[in-house]
C-alpha cells in the first residue's frame, strides 16, 4: 500500500511537471485605462507554478505608428500571451519597449517581442541596463524558472540598448513619453513613464496596490519611493497604473506612499527614542491595519520595518 501510494504521488508530480512545461499562460483580457492605453493585470501572487510567472502588469499604448508595450511580463511564455492580446487590438507593429527596472518579472518577456518585431527599440533607466549586463537577468531567469517549477523554460535575456535620462521626453507615434528616473527607490534602477495627452503614468514597483511592495536591504530606499511617489502625485494626473494591483486613480499612488511614510516616520522616531525594532512594529499594528489585506502583507511587514530602521540610523549619520 505504501509503496503504491509512493509511485502514485510521484506519477502525479510528474504529471503535474509535465504538464506545466511549456503550458501557455492563459489569456487576461487587456483593460482600456485611458484613450491610448491598454493594461493585463496580473496575479498579485508572487510567480508560481499556479500563474506560469504571470504577475505583473503589461501595458499595450496604441499609437499612430504601432504599439509601445511598458513592462512586457516576467517570462517569455507570458510575452506570448502579451502578443496574443495585442493582435486583437492592432496589426501594427511594437515599435518600442518601455521597462520600468531590473526585477525580471517586469521585463523577461521582452526576448519573445523582439522575435517578432526586431526592429524594436527597448528603453531602460542606465544602472538597469548595467546590472542586468553584469549578471541579473540571467540571475532572474533562474530565478522564474524555479518560482515557476519550470513553466518559464523557454525565457531568454533580453538586454535594453537605449538609456533613459531624467526628463527625457519619447516622441512616438503622436504621443509623448515623459521619463521620470530615481537613483534609489524600489531599486537602484526605477523609471515611471507618462503619457502626456493620456494623463496617465506607469509607476512601475514604486507604486503597488492591495498587493506589498518588497523593501530589500542595500537596493531600497522608503525615502527614495516616497520622493518618487510625491512626484509622481504632484503631476495631478486622472489615471495612475501601479506595478502591480488593479489601476485607477491617484489612491494608486497616495496609498503606499502612505504606508512607506507610516513605517518610516514611525521607525526614525522609535529610533530616536531608543526603542528596539520590535517595540516599533508592535506600536505601528494599529496604524496599518488597512493594508493588512494587501496579499504578501505578512511576509514583508516584519522586514520593512526593520529596513526602515537601518535606513533612518543611516540617515542620522
Ligand atoms: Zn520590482
Amino acid at each position: 500500500m505504501t509503496n503504491f501510494r509512493l509511485a502514485f504521488g510521484a506519477g502525479l508530480a510528474l504529471l503535474s511537471g509535465l504538464a506545466l512545461a511549456g503550458s501557455p499562460v492563459p489569456d487576461v483580457a487587456p483593460v482600456r485605462v485611458s484613450e491610448h492605453v491598454y493594461v493585463l493585470h496580473g496575479s498579485k501572487e508572487r510567480p508560481n507554478p499556479q500563474n506560469l510567472g504571470f504577475m505583473n502588469n503589461p501595458a499595450i499604448v496604441l499609437t499612430e505608428t504601432g504599439a509601445v508595450i511598458v513592462d512586457p511580463g516576467g517570462t517569455a511564455e507570458v510575452g506570448h500571451m502579451v502578443l496574443r492580446q495585442l493582435r486583437k487590438l492592432t496589426d501594427k507593429p511594437v515599435t518600442d519597449i518601455l521597462v520600468t527596472h531590473i526585477h525580471g518579472d517586469h521585463w523577461l518577456a521582452s526576448s519573445v517581442i523582439r522575435e517578432a518585431y526586431p526592429g524594436v527599440r527597448m528603453y531602460a533607466h542606465p544602472h538597469m541596463i548595467e546590472e542586468a549586463k553584469a549578471g541579473e537577468g540571467q540571475r532572474w531567469v533562474e530565478l522564474m524558472l524555479r518560482f515557476t517549477d519550470g513553466a518559464s523554460e523557454s525565457t531568454r535575456v533580453e538586454i535594453p540598448q537605449s538609456p533613459l535620462s531624467d526628463g527625457q521626453e519619447l516622441q512616438i507615434g503622436g504621443l509623448t513619453f515623459r521619463v521620470y528616473l530615481s537613483d534609489i527607490a524600489h531599486t537602484r534602477s526605477d523609471a515611471m513613464f507618462e503619457v502626456v495627452q493620456d494623463q496617465l503614468i506607469f509607476l512601475g514597483d514604486l507604486g503597488v496596490f492591495e498587493r506589498m511592495g518588497r523593501m530589500e536591504p542595500e537596493i531600497s530606499s522608503f525615502r527614495g519611493n516616497i520622493a518618487g511617489l510625491e512626484r509622481a502625485l504632484a503631476l495631478k494626473l486622472k489615471y495612475y497604473v501601479p506595478g502591480h494591483g488593479p489601476s485607477g486613480g491617484s489612491d494608486r499612488a497616495s496609498a503606499f506612499r502612505d504606508y512607506l511614510k507610516i513605517i518610516y516616520d514611525a521607525a526614525a522616531r522609535g529610533m530616536e527614542e531608543g526603542k528596539a525594532p520590535f517595540e516599533i512594529k508592535q506600536q505601528l499594528a494599529p496604524r496599518v491595519e488597512a493594508f493588512r489585506s494587501w496579499t504578501g502583507f505578512n511576509d514583508n511587514f516584519g522586514q520593512q520595518v526593520s529596513l526602515a530602521v537601518l535606513e533612518a540610523e543611516q540617515a542620522a549619520f
